[in-house]
């Protein structure tokens, strides 16, 4: 077998060393921020029955029509790699009767996902969501609330040149109505338009204004916008959500050309937009889905939530704001020479670690030189060597490595003289 043959496959990637604490540093971001939130974490299976997402996501989406990872397992059940959680979480919600609890249900999840899509950056086949769902509640609050977690999120993470744009497609009624308009408009148009748009507009005439072809959008500039056809409790909606944001201090543009890929929002979409990442700026999209619940087998129930792609979040906070992140480090290196010294060194270094104090010693046998290089080449701030002399008198000289400063401390003590400095620090 050649390395030819077992590559990671296109689309994949391996995350490990310093792109691995970057994630663990916003998955930390996250939870805290949902504990915040009180949003509680939930895991579903990577994969479920392809009947759900047909359901669940729709099947004039592009993730229905080609973007999924469907097979027949060997007990010839038709499986989906998940190409996005909502129908996942809405399953799982379902089967748990999570309902019967105190509304609302307030879950989130970091979940890898899989499209098979054209890799370019930003978009890979395997990637990874972080997303939110909030059950239970028609108030425009609870939709604030699910904006109001992207917007602290990506305050928290320093991002600060994106941009909320939001929309309303109103209810089933609105939506009915509006589509009547929009697929008279687009087929008064319909010369003038990719194949694509011409073969969207009767199935999903939304679909088209989200075209990402660049003449089609030229051609839609002067389209009748869905808030033009939004009835009253969708328009009173829609204004308590502004005022509830604006309340927030969450600024926000009222955008109708923001319509979401999937079919099944409702009332509420909108989408956090990068500037800095070139055409894959969305990090964050979402909205209201009153209809999903009931469409996956449930009682009427009222959603909102939110996906944000976390390659992406990482993309633009690396772009925005590269200090926000420090490079691996050790509190102490505990070099020694000799076997007996070597004894030594493995005993204080576990002490040490078993405190809490991240510690290392040399496993190559390296000379005091090279142990030294190694002892900066990881970052450690403070470093000692343990010899002969040091042993006969039980004690090590500790020095910092950024000041050159030293002290001699017993080795009976240097646990807690290890802590007391790192505390001041
Ligand atoms: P796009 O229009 O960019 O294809 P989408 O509408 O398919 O996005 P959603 O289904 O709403 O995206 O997914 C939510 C978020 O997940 C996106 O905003 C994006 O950040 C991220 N995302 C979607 N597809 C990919 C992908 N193939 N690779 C990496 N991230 C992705
Ligand atoms: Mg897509």
């Amino acid at each position: 077998m050649t390395m030819e043959e077992i590559r990671a496959l296109k689309g994949t990637k391996d995350i490990f060393g310093d792109e691995m604490r970057k994630w663990l540093d916003i998955e930390d971001i996250i939870r805290n921020l949902c504990d915040d939130f009180g949003f509680g974490q939930i895991r579903t299976p990577i994969f479920e029955f392809t009947k759900l997402f047909k359901r669940g996501v729709g099947e004039t989406t592009d993730i229905v029509n080609k973007e999924m990872y469907s097979f027949i397992d060997k007990g010839e059940n038709d499986i989906t790699l998940k190409p996005e959680s909502t129908a996942a979480v809405v399953r799982a919600y379902l089967e748990h009767a999570m309902y019967a609890d105190t509304q609302p249900t307030k879950l989130y999840y970091i979940s890898p996902t899989f499209r098979y899509e054209k890799p370019q950056t930003g978009r890979q086949r395997q990637f990874h969501q972080f997303g939110i769902e909030m059950f239970g509640s028609d108030s425009p609050s609870a939709d604030a609330e699910v904006i109001a977690v992207g917007h602290t999120l990506l305050k928290r993470l320093g991002i600060k040149k994106v941009e909320l744009h939001i929309n309303s497609l109103g209810g089933p009624e609105c939506r009915k109505r509006y589509n009547e308009t929009l697929k008279a408009y687009l087929h008064s148009k319909e010369e003038r338009l990719c194949d694509l748009c011409k073969e969207r507009m009767d199935k999903n005439p939304l679909r088209v204004l989200d075209c990402k072809n660049e003449k089609c959008q030229g051609e839609l500039t002067d389209a009748p916008t869905v808030l033009d056809t939004l009835g009253e409790e969708c328009k009173a909606h829609f204004k308590k959500l502004q005022e509830l944001l604006t309340a927030m201090n969450i600024s926000f543009i009222v955008d109708p050309s923001i319509v979401r890929g999937l079919d099944y929002y409702t009332k509420t979409v909108f989408e956090f937009i990068s500037n800095d990442i070139g055409a894959q700026g969305t990090v964050c999209g979402g909205g209201r889905y009153d209809k999903l619940v009931e469409e996956i087998g449930g009682k009427p129930t009222p959603a909102v939530g939110f996906g944000a792609g976390m390659e992406r979040l990482l993309l633009v906070r690396e772009a925005e704001n590269k200090d926000a992140f420090s490079e691996a480090s050790r509190d102490i290196f505990i070099g020694y020479r000799g076997d007996e010294a070597m004894l030594e060194a493995f005993k204080l270094v576990n002490d040490l670690r078993q405190s809490g104090i991240s510690a290392e010693s040399d496993h190559l046998q390296r000379s005091i030189k090279a142990q030294m290089k190694y002892a900066n080449k990881i970052n450690a701030k403070f470093s000692a060597i343990i010899g002969e002399s040091e042993l006969q008198e039980q004690s090590v000289q500790i020095k910092n490595m950024e000041t050159g400063e030293a002290v001699t401390v017993p080795f009976m003590q240097l646990v807690d003289v290890m802590k007391n400095i790192l505390a001041k620090l």
